[in-house]
């Protein structure tokens, strides 16, 4: 019997439109159910304020998507367009600031105003995450074997992975073991002694994770932000025109382009099988739709728990969904504003300051007493935040004079995803416009709209259980071929014909598209493998 559809795609976030882009280009006949209204997921860009204001919900900035997946889908043509992500610019208490210019010697002249030996070790610092980078950025892009398994094809698997570790030599594979394993505190305050450097450095350590930079594993969260390529540049970043909305609609018109088609407004309350094997999904409407193949993007806990019946899983594979920690404590704060800040630090307006990345975070101390109180049950007293106003060198978000700011904070307690606390959620929000008007003196004045997305829309309206940006911490327990769950980092599940393809499998935890690709390679691997078998058998049957 043919069936409408050869693989029906779970969720449009980003990773289901590149899966469904791919698929759609090899000819399959591909379907994207979608929950919104909209398609982006995590990677979206919305009007909370009105049609005149773009805001880029959650996600905002761009480095791992590979450039490779943007020329193979002509993202490009699609409206994909990139702005390098200018400086970090971080303005102080007492006045001063400090910036981190693009060239090598502005930027030595700038780190030289805290510590003339903080100026000579950042050059070595830039270098190891580089040196460092180069061996896992490559990785990200791989399937992970089943480590352990003895079957043939899993030994080949990981005599593959082995070859691709050949050039990590003694002293490279126990600088790697150190980073990954070791918290951000332990490398920055290696090399570095100003608090202002190491507080703007450490951010990227704990990014999305529920853990401050003293935690063992933020060394690692630090390497995955310096493995991506924005435009080709190896560790770049850039804000993309339009948010990062724009990115999922050019990924939808490259699915469609390709001839997938992405319904809306189609939420998927169940993944039907048969005898251990996929039949499809029935939607919460009732209609019921039959594939052969599905690909889950959602997170697991929604897909294996709720989609599925885990009572028909392994055992072993449903424990390790259930204990799959999905934590984060961000909370994503968007403005609209009737005027850019003025900075006691740098009054004028400056491209490089005020469309750069503008941190407020004074020291690790600053941070890691932030992630102490949410860790102690409050709201941070002290949020740190990732600032940028888009808006600066992207003229379709806002009218003219007007702005956009989008504000990445952490933390409040991650229990407030099933437990929210709208009030105290509210006064979190007030100290960090607080914590911005202390820089920049009238900036709480200029404030004409706000929206709080704390762990609890995110986990509801986003789908992002417990809050976690990424679907899952990305922790060393969580890592590679633990990722989701042991025997099945491989992007196959328990049941044949499903497969997994959201930001919690490798080469997730951002805006990569990397698992999209992959489970591509994954199905079409497996149709070959089965049009094989059924080839032999038919033959057999003849020569019978
Ligand atoms: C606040 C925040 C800031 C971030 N900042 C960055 C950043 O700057 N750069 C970066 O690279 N990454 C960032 N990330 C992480 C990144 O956005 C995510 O890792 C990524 O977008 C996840 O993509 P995905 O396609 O795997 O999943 P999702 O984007 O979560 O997509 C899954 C989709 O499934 C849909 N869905 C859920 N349930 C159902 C159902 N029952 N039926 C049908 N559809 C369903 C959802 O609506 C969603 O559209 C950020 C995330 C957050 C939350």
């Amino acid at each position: 019997m043919t069936l409408p559809w050869d693989v029906v795609i779970v969720g449009g976030g980003h990773n289901g439109l590149v899966a469904a882009a791919y698929l759609a280009g090899k000819g399959l006949r591909t379907l994207v159910c979608e929950r919104r209204d909209v398609v982006g997921g995590a990677a979206v860009s919305e009007h909370p304020f009105g049609p005149q204001y773009t805001v880029t919900s959650l996600s905002y900035v761009v480095s791992l998507l590979p450039a490779s997946i943007v020329r193979d889908l002509r993202l490009r043509e699609h409206g994909f367009h990139v702005y390098p992500q200018g400086p970090y610019f971080a303005p102080r208490a007492d006045g001063r600031y400090l910036r981190l210019p693009h060239d090598p010697a502005e930027r030595r002249e700038q780190i030289a105003r805290f510590s003339a030996r903080d100026a000579d070790s950042y050059e070595r610092y830039d270098a190891e995450m580089a040196r460092l980078g180069a061996v896992l950025g490559p990785l990200l892009h791989q399937i992970p074997p089943r480590l352990g398994s003895r079957r043939p094809g899993d030994l080949l698997g990981q005599a593959m992975l082995l070859h691709h570790l050949r050039k990590v030599d003694t002293r490279l594979a126990v600088d790697l073991t150190r980073l990954i394993s070791g918290s951000i505190a332990d490398l920055l305050e290696e090399y570095f002694e100003s608090d202002a450097l190491r507080g703007v450095l450490s951010v990227s350590g704990v990014i999305g994770m529920w853990a401050g930079p003293r935690s063992p594993g933020t060394g690692y969260v630090t390497l995955h932000h310096h493995v991506g390529d924005a435009g080709g540049t190896p560790g770049a970043w850039g804000f993309p025109r339009g948010g990062m909305g724009a990115v999922s609609e050019a990924l939808a018109a490259a699915a469609r382009a390709a001839g997938a088609r992405i319904r809306t407004r189609a939420p998927v309350a169940r993944i039907t099988t048969r005898a251990g094997r996929v039949t499809g999904v029935v939607l919460e409407d009732g209609e019921e739709i039959a594939s052969g193949t599905v690909v889950s993007t959602v997170h697991p806990r929604i897909t294996f728990l709720s989609m599925l019946d885990p009572g028909a899983l392994p055992g072993d594979f449903v424990a390790d969904i259930r204990r799959w920690r999905s934590r984060s404590g961000t909370v994503k704060i968007n403005l609209a504003l009737d005027r850019l800040p003025v900075f006691a630090s740098h009054p004028g307006f400056d491209p490089q300051v005020h469309g750069g990345t503008i941190v407020l975070a004074e020291s690790l101390d600053d941070i890691e007493g932030a992630f102490q109180d949410a860790a102690a049950g409050r709201a941070s007293e002290l949020p740190f935040a990732d600032v940028c106003i888009p808006s600066v060198f992207d003229d379709s978000l806002a009218p003219p004079g007007r702005h956009v700011m989008s504000l990445f904070t952490q933390w409040v307690p991650h229990t407030w995803a099933d437990a929210p606390d709208e009030a105290e959620l509210g006064r979190y929000a007030d100290r960090v416009i607080e914590r911005m008007d202390v820089v920049a003196p009238g900036f709480a004045g200029s404030v004409l709209h706000r929206q709080v997305i704390g762990p609890h829309q995110m986990q509801r309206e986003y789908g992002l259980i417990g809050g976690n940006i990424f679907h899952g911490e990305l922790t060393m327990g969580q890592m590679f071929h633990a990722r989701p769950a042991a025997g099945y980092a491989d992007l196959r599940t328990p049941v044949g014909g499903l497969y997994q393809a959201g930001s919690s499998v490798h080469g997730g935890g951002g805006v990569t598209g990397i698992p999209g690709r992959n489970v591509v390679r994954q199905i079409l691997a497996d149709r070959r493998a089965a049009r094989w078998r059924r080839a032999r058998l038919t033959s057999r049957r003849a020569a019978a």
